[in-house]
């Protein structure tokens, strides 16, 4: 995966989902603390194949941390043609929050390649710390493996649900 910009160089690195799967290539975004709010990871680390096989010793890794992946847009189901539905909920459910301005926003290490911020700037990063990945049941996934016709794209994108 090429790696995603960060700082004021050109941008053509993929589109990163920011609640995505923890896989071998993903990036570690960020590590969610006991107050259940995310910890942000920067300069960027990339996850390996040992680090995934570690992580899934425990609880769902995705529920202890946050990883990013490139955006799957019409390969999610959060997708609804335009924009990622599961940061315009999470922003609605929270809407009380305190605005932030761009002087101090999270030290997030994808900010240039993010969806959310992309969609909706410096009121994603007010909500983004509250959210956690949420991942289908297991009879959910044995449901949706079975289906041949599933792109990988999409089973990679099942990792973007979102609790609030
Ligand atoms: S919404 Fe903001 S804080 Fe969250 S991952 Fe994207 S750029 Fe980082």
């Amino acid at each position: 995966m090429k790696p995603p910009t960060t700082g004021g160089e050109a941008d053509a690195s993929p589109i990163l989902c920011p609640s995505a799967r923890c896989q071998d290539g993903a990036y570690l975004v960020g590590v969610v603390g006991v107050d259940g709010t995310i910890g942000y990871v920067s300069p960027l680390l990339q996850v390996d194949a040992q680090f995934v096989q570690r992580a899934e010793r425990g609880r769902d890794p995705e529920r202890r941390f946050r990883f990013a992946q490139p955006c799957a847009e019409g390969g999610c189901r959060n997708w609804d043609g335009a924009r990622c539905q599961v940061i315009d909920r999470a922003m609605a459910a929270k809407a009380e929050l305190p605005p932030l301005d761009e002087t101090s926003l999270p030290a997030c290490g994808i900010r240039r390649s993010c969806r959310w911020f992309r969609q909706s700037g410096a009121e994603a990063c007010r909500t983004c710390p509250l959210v956690i990945t949420d991942l289908p049941s297991a009879a959910m996934r044995a449901e949706i493996t079975s289906r041949a016709a599933l792109s990988t794209e999409a089973e990679d994108a099942l990792g973007t649900l979102s609790r609030l």
